[in-house]
């Protein structure tokens, strides 16, 4: 079977590998528009029980983040110089260009095809695929085309989004 995976973010790459593994004679090609290794984004966690579902999907893959990550338990609030810790959260956490590139290089050794800088207009521009993966984030192109056939439910809030981070 010849696959694309349009869109080389976590859910392209994931995918592309994880199909690789359990069918290693399909054909495999990830679409990306940024350049090789390079991403955009910064500090991504997973929880414990995140870490424990990717060790059964591809444990070589999970083992590699492990290491790579820093794991924490605790959480430490600090508001007008008082401190309230809490135990017991169990993340891993780790800049989002060096997970990517975890992926990229565990596709690469499976034998996933990886396209770079290319942005693709359409899942016409593939005609040979048997399958499609719209792996393009979310404001996905392919998804928008084939709005009367996926009908995505999407509710803009409009809530404030606050992402904290420490340098
Ligand atoms: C500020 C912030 C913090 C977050 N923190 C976390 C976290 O800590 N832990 C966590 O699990 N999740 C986190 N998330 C959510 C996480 O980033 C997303 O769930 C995840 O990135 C979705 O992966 P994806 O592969 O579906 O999409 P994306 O990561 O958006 O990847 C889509 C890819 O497709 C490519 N692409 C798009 N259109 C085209 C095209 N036409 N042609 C070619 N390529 C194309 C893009 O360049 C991109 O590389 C966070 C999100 C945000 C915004």
């Amino acid at each position: 079977m010849r696959i694309v995976c349009i869109g080389g973010g976590p859910a392209g790459l994931y995918f592309a590998l994880l199909m690789k593994r359990q069918h290693p004679e399909h054909h495999i090609t990830v679409v990306e528009r940024n350049r090789a290794f390079a991403t955009f984004g910064w500090g991504v966690v997973f929880s414990d029980a995140t870490m424990q579902s990717m060790h059964q999907w591809d444990p070589q893959t999970a083992e590699t983040i492990e290491v790579a990550f820093n794991h924490w338990d605790d959480i430490e609030l600090v508001f007008k110089g008082r401190k309230i810790r809490t135990s017991g959260h169990g993340f891993v956490g780790i800049g989002r260009k060096k997970m990517l590139n975890i992926l990229q290089d565990r596709c690469l050794e499976l034998g996933v095809e990886l396209l770079f800088e290319k942005d693709v207009n359409g899942d016409e521009e593939f005609p040979d695929a048997d399958l499609i993966i719209a792996s393009d984030g979310v404001n996905s192109r392919i998804r928008t085309k084939y709005t009367d056939i996926f009908r995505p439910d999407m509710v803009v809030r409009p809530n404030r989004f606050v992402w904290l981070g420490n340098g």
